[in-house]
């Protein structure tokens, strides 16, 4: 019987409603049977545990995902798997970073919320969380990542962005296919998932947060731009440009972020567009920046770059390791190798 561990960090899933007030509460995770009995079906055995605070995912900070990969490191020899119950808001997020954190992970790591409480009729919390122990307690497959159950498709969570606030279909990995996908049956592309690692479980509990995201637009002013790019102690910024990679010509756009490269910070550039990549120099409006030393992050998402970055900069020191595993996938965050 597998064992799965199931963490709640909170967010909207873990509401229900209080009988006599009305009010929407935390519910209790250690009661996860009584809310969905239909759990003792499968063949498992999930035990809780509930961070404290339980938060609104807007307030997930680099101090609580080393608390989480914490938990899961101190976990990981007795579970199969591990289930995380997330806000739906930086979801994305907490899946690209635990993928950097959790290094040659053999487990499975799924994460998964709703849009609507587990407590309200017609909430969507309950397919997903029941899809989510499904995979997670499958003997047919072993999906070695850190992954996004929602609404009917596992992702692959380091490629995935929130994309809709209505809607149960709240997440899109525009650049990587689904691992998985739910309907009458559960069709697993076993082709697409990692390959299991030969070497052993490493968790990193390092993250160092001095990397800013610069998103360009039309009428950037040049003053904003410079005062953003000398901020103090600033190590990396990850700059969202148009298209494939493309950004302003003009002259002080180039010398602000010239400058910027000359003071040591990393500048990684990634595309606003939701599917697609950086190819820099495809354009003259991109030419420029791979001439300054500006780092292609090719396919990668926003969400995945700043955890990216986050993670080689808390746990690496030399400039030119980080910019080569900036530059390659380590976690299929990138469709390069
Ligand atoms: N604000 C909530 C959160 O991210 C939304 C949700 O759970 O869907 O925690």
């Amino acid at each position: 019987m597998k064992r799965i561990l199931v963490i709640y960090t909170g967010g909207t899933i873990g509401m229900v409603k209080d009988k006599k007030s009305g009010a929407l509460l935390p519910f209790d995770m250690s009661k996860i049977y009584e809310a969905l009995p239909v759990l003792k079906e499968f063949n498992c055995q999930l035990d809780s545990y509930r961070f404290d605070p339980i938060i609104d995912s807007s307030n997930m900070k680099p101090e609580y995902w080393i608390g989480l990969v914490e938990v899961i490191e101190k976990n990981y020899s007795q579970y199969d798997s591990f289930i995380v119950l997330h806000g739906t808001d930086t979801m994305s997020y907490t899946a690209s970073v635990l993928s950097f954190m959790l290094e040659n992970l053999n487990k499975t790591v799924i994460l998964t919320g709703s849009q609507l409480p587990l407590g309200m009729i017609r909430t969507d919390g309950r397919d997903n969380i029941i899809g989510a122990v499904e995979i997670a307690s499958s003997d047919s497959v072993s999906i070695p990542e850190v992954c996004i159950f929602f609404e009917d498709r596992l992702y692959r969570g380091n490629r995935t962005t929130k994309i809709n606030a209505e809607y149960f279909e709240a997440f899109y990995s525009g650049n990587y296919p689904s691992l998985a996908k739910v309907g009458i049956n559960i069709t697993y592309k076993k082709h697409l998932f990692l390959e299991m690692p030969t070497l052993p479980f490493k968790a990193y509990k390092k993250l160092n947060e001095n990397v800013a995201l610069i998103k360009i637009y039309p009428g950037l002013k040049e003053e904003y731009f410079r005062a953003m790019l000398s901020m103090n102690g600033l190590k990396g910024v990850v700059l969202e440009t148009f298209g494939s990679g493309n950004a302003p010509t003009e002259d002080w756009f180039i010398d602000a972020l010239k400058q910027a490269i000359e003071k040591g910070i990393i500048i990684y550039n990634v595309t606003q567009c939701k599917a697609g990549a950086v190819v820099m120099g495809h354009y003259e409006t991109s030419a420029h920046l791979a001439e300054i030393g500006v780092i292609s992050g090719h396919d990668i998402t926003t969400e995945s770059a700043i955890a990216k970055f986050m993670f080689l900069l808390g746990n690496f020191e030399d400039k030119q390791q980080i910019i080569n595993m900036l530059t390659n996938s380590l976690r299929g965050e990138l469709s390069i190798s």
